[in-house]
Formats: C-alpha cells, sequence, structure tokens
C-alpha cells in the first residue's frame, strides 16, 4: 500500500517535471488589451521564468524588427533597442538595461523575451504606456502629454532656467561636459516655448530633443558656467537649474555668490586634474563622485558573457546618482557611457571637483563560485621608505582637507585613510546585512584609489560567479535596493563626521 502510494507520487512528480520541460503546458499567454479588442501574446517557459514572444508584441504595438543571427533591432516611434540572442543585456539609445533573464532566440524569426522587458524595456520606444491590469493582462494606452515652457529668470548673481510643466512628471538632471540635461519620462513632453538667454555667455541656446526618453532639455554651457543647482517646485510643477558664473566674472559690479557655499581656495598641489576644462585655480563645489568600474574595451568580469560587469557597474552608479540627487547631494560620475577610462582619469575626476567622497563601483568574479557578497576595499599604501615624498600624517578624521599642501599625485589618498576606513566599515556592515554574510574589508593597493583626496572606497557589489548574487544582481529591486544601501552609508557618514 505505502509503496504503490510511493509510486503513483513518484509517477506524479515525473509527470509534473514532464509539464515543466516542455513549456506549452506551462507556459502562460500574455493578453494585450487595446481599447475593445484583446491581442493575445504567446508564453513559454525557460528557467523557470516567463517569456513572451517578441513577434507578438511588435504585431500589436505597430514595431518593425530587424533580425540577424544573433541580434534583432526592434524599431519604435521613439527609438531603437537591440537584443543580442542569450544576452540579458538590452542596448537602448546609449544605455543597457539589464532584464531578469537572457533574451531567447528559439529559431529564426522567433524571438522571445523575459516578462519585464515590457515595463523596463519597452516603453523607452513607445508612444503608448503599458498598464498591467491583472496577471497576465496589460492594457495598452496613449501616453499623456506634458507641455513644458522655459523661461529665464535673472538674478543678480546667477541666472535660473525654469521648466514650467503641465504635469508633474519623473526629470532627472545630469551634466555633462558641454551641457545640462534635462531629461523627462512618464509624460511625452510637447515643447511649448523655450526663451532666448539672456546672457549667452552663461549659457548658450536651450535645445529640445523629442527623441530622448520622453523629452529632453539641453541647456548648453556658455564661457562663464561655472556650476549649477536644481530645484524643484509644484503648483505649477517646476524645475529649476540656478546656473552660476565663475567666480569674478560676473557681470553686475556686487556679484557675489552668496548663496553658493564655496568652499576655500584649494592649492593645487600636483593633484588637479589636466584636464582643458579647467579654467584655473578656481574652487569647486564639493561633489560625491561616484565611478562606474571599467567600461568600452574593458568588460569587467564577464563570465558567462550575459552579465557584464561594465554595464552593470554603470546601471548601479547611475542608481546611486539619481537617489544622491533626490537627497540634495551634488553628484559627478567619473563615465556616463559605455568608455573605457584609466584609474587616473577616474580618480582625476574625483580631485577636480574636490569630492567629499569617492566610491568607485565594481562587482566581483572569483574562481570559486561559493565567493558571494559584496566586498568593500579601501587603499593600502605602499611603506613609507619606498614613498617619495612624506605626507603629514592625518588631522582628525582627514575628511576636511582645509590647508592642503603639495602632495604627490598618488599619495593622495594617504591623509584621508581613517575617513575611508570608517566609510568602509559602514558600507561593509550594511552591506552584510542586504547579502546576508560576514565578509570583511579589504585593504588593497588599488591605483584608482591612491591619488584620491578624499574618503575614498570601492566597492564589489556581489559576484557575478556566483549563481544567487547573479540573479539577484539581474533584479532592478534589488539594484535599487542596494543603491538605497549605498546612499544611505554615504548619508551616514557625512552626517557623522
Ligand atoms: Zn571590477
Amino acid at each position: 500500500m505505502f509503496r504503490l502510494r510511493r509510486k503513483i507520487l513518484l509517477n506524479f512528480w515525473l509527470i509534473l517535471l514532464f509539464a515543466a520541460l516542455t513549456h506549452s503546458l506551462m507556459a502562460q499567454d500574455l493578453t494585450l488589451r487595446v481599447g475593445q479588442e484583446s491581442h493575445r501574446v504567446e508564453g513559454a517557459t525557460r528557467d523557470g521564468k516567463s517569456y513572451f514572444r517578441l513577434r507578438d508584441i511588435a504585431a500589436v504595438l505597430e514595431l518593425s524588427t530587424n533580425e540577424t543571427s544573433s541580434r534583432i533591432d526592434v524599431f519604435g516611434p521613439r527609438g531603437t533597442l537591440s537584443l543580442l540572442d542569450g544576452r540579458p543585456l538590452v542596448h537602448l539609445g546609449d544605455q543597457y538595461i539589464l532584464l531578469t533573464g537572457p533574451v531567447w532566440r528559439r529559431s529564426k524569426g522567433n524571438w522571445y523575451v523575459p516578462a519585464d522587458f515590457l515595463e523596463k524595456v519597452l516603453p523607452g520606444i513607445l508612444n503608448l504606456r503599458l498598464t498591467k491590469e491583472s496577471d497576465g493582462t496589460y492594457r495598452v494606452q496613449g501616453v499623456g502629454r506634458n507641455r513644458v515652457r522655459v523661461e529665464f529668470l535673472n538674478y543678480r548673481d546667477h541666472l535660473s532656467v525654469v521648466f514650467r510643466s503641465s504635469r508633474a512628471g519623473v526629470t532627472t538632471v545630469q551634466e555633462f561636459r558641454d551641457y545640462v540635461e534635462v531629461r523627462y519620462g512618464e509624460y511625452l513632453v510637447n515643447a511649448d516655448s523655450i526663451a532666448d538667454s539672456p546672457d549667452q555667455d552663461l549659457i548658450g541656446s536651450v535645445k529640445f530633443v523629442p527623441e530622448e526618453a520622453f523629452g529632453t532639455f539641453r541647456v548648453e554651457k556658455g564661457d562663464r558656467f561655472y556650476s549649477f543647482r536644481e530645484s524643484r517646485l509644484s503648483d505649477p510643477p517646476r524645475l529649476v537649474l540656478d546656473i552660476f558664473p565663475r567666480p569674478g566674472t560676473a557681470r553686475s559690479a556686487a556679484g557675489s555668490a552668496a548663496t553658493v557655499d564655496l568652499p576655500a581656495a584649494a592649492g593645487s598641489g600636483t593633484s588637479r586634474e589636466p584636464t582643458d576644462e579647467d579654467p584655473g585655480q578656481q574652487p569647486r563645489i564639493p561633489v560625491i563622485v561616484v565611478d562606474p568600474g571599467h567600461g568600452g574595451e574593458d568588460y569587467g568580469v564577464d563570465v558567462y558573457q550575459d552579465v557584464l560587469e561594465k554595464g552593470l557597474a554603470l546601471v548601479l552608479a547611475r542608481k546611486i546618482e539619481q537617489r544622491l540627487v533626490a537627497s540634495g547631494e551634488g553628484v559627478r560620475l567619473t563615465r556616463f557611457r559605455d568608455v573605457d577610462l584609466n584609474a587616473e582619469q577616474r580618480s582625476a575626476v574625483g580631485n577636480f571637483h574636490r569630492a567629499k567622497v569617492f566610491v568607485s563601483v565594481h562587482v566581483g568574479g572569483a574562481p570559486l563560485p561559493q565567493t558571494s557578497g559584496a566586498v568593500v576595499y579601501i587603499y593600502d599604501p605602499p611603506p613609507a621608505e619606498f614613498r617619495v615624498a612624506q605626507t603629514k600624517p592625518e588631522d582628525g578624521g582627514g575628511e576636511e582637507n582645509d590647508h592642503p599642501e603639495l602632495v604627490r599625485w598618488n599619495e593622495g589618498q594617504i591623509g584621508y585613510l581613517n575617513g575611508s576606513r570608517r566609510l568602509a566599515n559602514l558600507m561593509q556592515t550594511e552591506l552584510n546585512k542586504l547579502f546576508g554574510i560576514q565578509n570583511k574589508v579589504v585593504e588593497a593597493r588599488l591605483a584608482v584609489l591612491a591619488p584620491v583626496m578624499a574618503p575614498a572606497v570601492l566597492v564589489e557589489a556581489g559576484f557575478l560567479t556566483n549563481p544567487e548574487d547573479l540573479e539577484m544582481l539581474g533584479n532592478d529591486q534589488f539594484q535599487e535596493t542596494l543603491a538605497y544601501t549605498i546612499v544611505q552609508v554615504i548619508r551616514k557618514f557625512l552626517e557623522s563626521r
């Protein structure tokens, strides 16, 4: 009796296993509702994850595609995205978006995408919005319009660029070398009117780029452009960029930037960035510098070529940046795109901007798949006898270098080690909680940290060689949590100084 029941039970499990393997029995189709009509999108299951047939989605949304053996491009009204067979990374414009699973080409013309493709990637090329109605059903709707007007307000010490919009949507502000970009999400932007800049030396013109995100404005920097601050106001929704001129170049006689908390002028030492962007010996407003590791030809860890460290580092860094900006901090990234920078260029960005904290973001790879969790690194200086110049040991926490002396480029970090260690310990503790593991801070002679004249750490936020870490790191929600944790640590560190 007992034996018989076991046999039945065994058969039952075998059938279930068979069902799981043959996707058609388990796969759930997707319904896209457009107006009164319902369209079916074929579903499939692979490695326990839901996939949907791209061809069906493209047909409903009227997207055209172009396929080669391992790649498919999808053309939408607002942009193009590229998918690679077996990769979870989607290329959209100049950014990469990481899906929860790899794209799957079952046969020619028969591509399948993981379920999160719908909400995470597709809106980037559409004029439409997909709203989840229930499990397996999405409603396709037109995106609301956001009318945006650009105006200027002239103040004695600065110029305000005001983006007045009809709806309170998501906006992100990002500084590039030649312009400041204001990127809108959520609603499609109509640029109603753009006034002429009253001070062409401070900023050039404001340009509207409709095909970037839901509409993007670029504020071109003029010769006197020095720094900016962003603020958000409601009723009506406004985003304000206060643009400050380089000190001493104000047009009006009494143009002292009273509202700007400028640090005391810094001695340049040898720690200034060799860049033509640098106007002279002027001080900068301290910011937090986030360095996405690797980039360009330097892929970082690419164990399965599925998830590349360079892409993930940039995704994480941007999430960290967004959260820091939202909490009112000034932030600079060392790279915004998929480009290769050497270690010196990265630390140079930190020193050029007088970073108050420098965080280099990486993910790890290890020979053993068991190695997991986050590891925080700080700089381990060479023994004193190998240093060319002796520097004064740190004063206090060493965070604020009010009287910087001439410090050799590669010894910039030595005066800040106490602060770095404190930041690293805080970060390691919090990340250990997140990963549920007991890793320790590691000291290493990392070239990217050596010159940084600020508390500086390098974080390896999990291991791509560990299956569980890999799974988590591919998850958008986990990435957000990771970014949140790192930002909380930075803020706690800065507040406790
Ligand atoms: Zn790395």
